[in-house]
């Protein structure tokens, strides 16, 4: 079964802005679309102004891997709809958050932080090359020593994120500063990838070796877990040894229900 990715795109600038339209006539979620197809994923594309901000609760509950790009409108997105998409990611769904999305309020929720960070957007940009720093990694299958973009915008450190799980990319850029611009992280029984590189007004989606590493992040943080268990509060009254101390007092009465897995 191929792995089933909603491409999620804000898709506002390839509209208000004539730059961001010349270098993505097919709008970010289009070339995403364009550039993954060879990998053989179930894309689905969504964008901020479909039905339900793109991500009604029936697409979320089948996509594998949720790819996420946005800058200016994070704040549109309904708390309500971020609370499921946690709870999805929770459960076990993969999210690959790119560049600006590193301030989307799903991003933020699910690190704790601010998820600031230094930028800098020089008029023609400026040379970012990507250094491998886990070559073992799986995410770095495929991938060269390095990446080299000839014009990027910089995001540099600090960047206000908790200790990532696996760090597999730090950039630096022609300025001088530093990221760690490929992170990993895991929550509950969910996994998170964090990849820094993809401002709208250059063409870094065209690049090969960009389009392969969010491949191989899609696979990475895919586990369509289809066992539906999440780590709920889980009360077990019963041990799971027989003839072990058990709990028969309870403060309320039990409730049946809770977490079993099989
Ligand atoms: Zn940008």
């Amino acid at each position: 079964m191929s792995v089933k990715v909603t491409v999620w795109n804000e898709c506002r600038h390839e509209q208000e802005d004539e730059e961001v339209k010349r270098v993505y006539p097919e709008t970010i979620g289009g070339c995403l679309m364009d550039g993954l197809a060879p990998y053989g994923f179930d894309l689905t594309l969504r964008t901020l102004d479909d039905d339900e901000q793109g991500l009604p609760r029936s697409l979320l509950d089948e996509t594998h891997v949720l790819i996420w790009w946005g800058h200016r409108y994070h704040g549109e997105l309904a708390d309500e709809r971020i609370d499921y998409i946690q709870q999805r990611v929770l459960q076990g769904m993969g999210l690959v958050v790119l560049h600006s999305g590193h301030h989307a309020k799903i991003f933020k929720r699910l690190m704790g932080t601010s998820c600031n960070l230094a930028w800098r957007e020089a008029d023609q940009g400026e040379r970012e090359r990507l250094w491998v720093i886990q070559p073992s990694h799986p995410i770095a299958e495929g991938i060269p020593p390095y990446i080299e973009l000839p014009q990027s915008e910089m995001y540099g450190e600090p960047f206000d994120i908790p200790e990532p799980d696996e760090l597999v990319f730090t950039s630096w850029y022609q300025g001088g500063e530093v990221l760690r611009s490929g992170c990993c992280f895991k929550r509950g029984r969910g996994r998170i990838f964090y990849f820094g590189p993809g401002h709208e007004t250059f063409p870094i989606y065209r690049d090969a070796n960009i389009l392969r590493v969010i491949a191989n992040g899609i696979n990475y943080v895919n586990q369509a877990h289809g066992d539906g268990w999440s780590l709920d509060n889980w009360g077990r009254p019963e041990p799971a040894e027989p003839g072990a101390p058990r709990q028969t007092r309870f403060k309320r009465p039990r409730k049946p229900g809770g977490v079993k897995p099989e």
